[in-house]
C-alpha cells in the first residue's frame, strides 16, 4: 500500500522489525546511525521506519547488545 508519508510500508510489526535489523546490517550503521524503531502509521496502518527516535526498537537493542549486529555486519563485509 502506497503512504502518503512516502514511506516504506510494512504489512505487520515482525515484517518491519526484520527489515529494520536487515537494513543495519546491509547498510553498516553504527548503532546510534539510522532508523531506530517501527510505528504503526495513523495514515495507512502500515508499519515504518522511525527514523529519530529516543527509543530503539527491542529486538534491535537486543542484537546490539549481543553483539550478534556487529558479527552479522563484519560478516557482511567479506562477502
Ligand atoms: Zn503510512
Amino acid at each position: 500500500m502506497k503512504c502518503t508519508t512516502g514511506k516504506n510500508s510494512y504489512g505487520s510489526k515482525s515484517f518491519a522489525e526484520a527489515a529494520l535489523i536487515d537494513i543495519h546490517i546491509y547498510r553498516n550503521f553504527p548503532p546510534d546511525q539510522g532508523p531506530q524503531d517501527i510505528y504503526q502509521c495513523g495514515y495507512c496502518g502500515d508499519w515504518h521506519f522511525t527514523s529519530k527516535s529516543t527509543s530503539r526498537n527491542e529486538r534491535l537493542q537486543e542484537m546490539i547488545d549481543s553483539g550478534e549486529m556487529r558479527r552479522l555486519q563484519q560478516a557482511r563485509r567479506w562477502e
